[in-house]
């Protein structure tokens, strides 16, 4: 089974051998196909995301992918279309999500028992619409440092279908309801647009409770009404943010897994970002980047290793035996990755 393997940078290429090493231990014949991005892109073919990259993401069709240090002095990535025109794009992550149309980041978070607190039963999944919305950076000065605006995208064609695949999964995995966070009230095209193509797609999955809920309701009611999500859909940044808000509940972002997926091929990475602060001290935490590859494997159709993979960390986080400093432990990336190893093979 070929996977593509994205290290990233920062604390990427620590969680991305943990993660190589606990997937290994459930032993499926993995195939790894380093692809080059951002530092080692540019080093071999002049860009950080040349058209080689795309090539083999698309050909391999699932990749673990480490987080990458965005930096906004980069500027804008700009990839040539097979029609010779160029297409810009704000961040690498971005032009990754756009020139594979990687259409929706579903983030699941689940609470974990001594950990969480008083979250440990939060079980939502979010699944952030990541094509359009204000994260397509077309924005621009105006004046000489007097005022800057930016344009906020919505597409019919974009928020059906993310609200479909929402539902979809609903009835896959036996989810209840599906909530729509906007702020319609405020935003009435861009946002009424996206509620409005929710509520017609919701009709065609009438036993799934179909509701929806202000996005600064919403980050109240997760912090007070834990249980009172099950499958969410937002738009790119609402989904950005309130995901974060939900991997803090739990107790670290360190615990939060995702991915991109496409028709035709999908990412799957954490949902934190690099941790400049804490690369190269081995002690980050490689939980989030392995439950992400426990979600490849569901995509790869191996469901069985994928739960095990699942099973394990949860059974590492509640014997709290090898964590990392963020979950309030000693230990360190690779001890714990071992850990989780012993587990997965014990548990297949
Ligand atoms: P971050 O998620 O990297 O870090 C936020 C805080 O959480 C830091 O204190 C960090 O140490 C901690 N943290 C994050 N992941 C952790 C882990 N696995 N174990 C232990 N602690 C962890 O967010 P940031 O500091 O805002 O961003 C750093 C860089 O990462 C920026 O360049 C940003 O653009 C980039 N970023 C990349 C992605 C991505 O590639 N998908 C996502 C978000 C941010």
């Amino acid at each position: 089974m070929r996977v593509g393997v994205l290290k990233g940078n920062g604390i990427g290429p620590e969680i991305t051998a943990a993660t190589q090493h606990v997937l290994e231990a459930t032993g499926l014949p993995l195939e790894w196909v380093d692809i080059a991005i951002a530092d080692e892109a540019i080093a071999a073919h002049g860009h950080p995301l040349p058209p080689e990259t795309v090539k083999q993401l698309s050909d391999v069709k699932l990749s673990i992918k480490a987080p990458l240090i965005v930096n906004k002095l980069q500027g804008r990535i700009s990839c040539v279309q097979t029609d010779g025109t160029s297409q810009t794009y704000p961040s690498l992550n971005n032009a990754i999500r756009r020139e594979l149309r990687l259409f929706v980041n579903p983030r699941p978070i689940r609470g974990f028992p001594g950990i969480s607190g008083r979250h440990e039963k939060l079980d939502v999944i979010i699944m952030r619409e990541v094509t359009e919305d204000v994260y397509i950076g077309h924005e621009h000065q105006i004046g000489d440092d007097i005022a800057a605006e930016a344009i906020k995208l919505t597409t019919r064609a974009a928020a059906t279908k993310v609200a479909k695949y929402s539902f979809d999964y609903a009835r896959k995995h036996g989810r209840k309801r599906v909530t729509c966070l906007h702020k319609a009230n405020v935003l009435n095209f861009t946002d009424g647009l996206f509620l409005r193509c929710f509520q017609e797609v919701s009709r065609d999955y009438p036993e799934i409770e179909a509701d929806d809920m202000m996005i600064d309701a919403a980050c109240y009611t997760i912090v007070r009404d834990p249980l009172r999500f099950d499958v969410i859909v937002a738009s790119n940044q609402y989904g950005d943010i309130f995901s974060d808000l939900a991997a803090g509940l739990v107790g670290s972002l360190g615990l939060a897994p995702g991915a991109n997926i496409g028709d035709n091929a999908s990412t799957f990475e954490a949902s934190h970002g690099a941790a400049p602060d804490i690369a190269g001290k081995g002690i980050a935490n490689p939980l989030a980047f392995i439950l992400s590859g426990a979600e490849l494997l569901d995509a790869a159709n191996q469901p069985k290793e994928a739960k095990a993979v699942r099973d394990a960390v949860r059974n590492v986080v509640e014997a709290k035996t090898a964590l990392t400093p963020d979950l309030g432990g000693s230990g360190t990336t690779d001890s714990l990755a071992a850990a989780v190893a012993v587990e997965v093979k014990n548990l297949l």
